[in-house]
């Protein structure tokens, strides 16, 4: 079996990942391939940030590796929090603290332009680099709906769907049409073509 290393922790990234690719590839953490610093994401697209963890991976263990990143671009605040949507309310602070900053900054902006779109890159180096994409659109609502998935979930309401917000979807409602699920199926399907 092949080996492959997902440039991430995330528990749930990587079960999602290991059960659309099978038994094709040998999917590993950062963690199994004794990985414990903080790679750098100083870049500032998400593109470049993907980028640059697959090229530290690469560079330090010599592994083929695959990387995402992800960023919540809303229009009516110039693409913000972008590339910055993890720490959006400063260091240190978390989800809560993100949605609270942007529903102020949207506080006096009308349904209509409170549009918005989450956007994923994945950056595979095998062999040469290749790029995967997925994007949704949405809108920001006024406050919270839902308690489900995580990050900006209870405020944005894709376009696709019946009004529900991510956060009042089960896992797969979402991923069937979420960001990071259109591009994982777009990486899955190249890996599993290159078999
Ligand atoms: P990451 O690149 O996957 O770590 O995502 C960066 C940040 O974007 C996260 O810390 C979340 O705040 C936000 N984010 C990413 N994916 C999602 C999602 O599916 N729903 C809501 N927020 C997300």
């Amino acid at each position: 079996m092949k080996k492959i290393v997902f440039a991430t922790n995330n528990a749930h990234k990587l079960q999602e990942l290991r059960q659309m690719l099978g038994d094709r590839y040998e999917v590993l953490a950062l963690v199994d391939i004794g990985c414990h610093e903080d790679i750098p994401e100083t870049a500032d697209t998400i593109e470049g940030n993907a980028r640059m963890k697959a090229e530290y991976v690469k560079e330090h263990y010599g592994y083929d590796c695959f990387s995402d990143d992800t960023g919540l671009e809303i229009d009516a605040l110039g693409g913000e929090p972008g590339v910055y949507s993890a720490r959006y309310a400063g260091p240190g602070h978390d989800s809560e603290a993100n949605i609270d900053k942007v529903l102020t900054k949207l506080q006096d902006v009308p349904m209509e332009k409170r549009t918005a779109r989450f956007r994923t890159a994945i950056v595979l180096l095998q062999g040469e680099e290749h790029l995967f994409e997925g994007q949704v659109e949405g809108i920001i609502l006024t406050e919270r709906h839902g308690t489900g998935g995580f990050g900006y979930d209870s405020i944005f309401q894709p376009v696709e769907g019946d009004g529900s917000t991510f956060a009042q979807m089960s896992p797969e409602q979402k991923n069937s049409i979420s960001h990071r699920g259109r591009a994982v199926a777009r990486l899955v399907e190249f890996l599993n073509d290159r078999q």
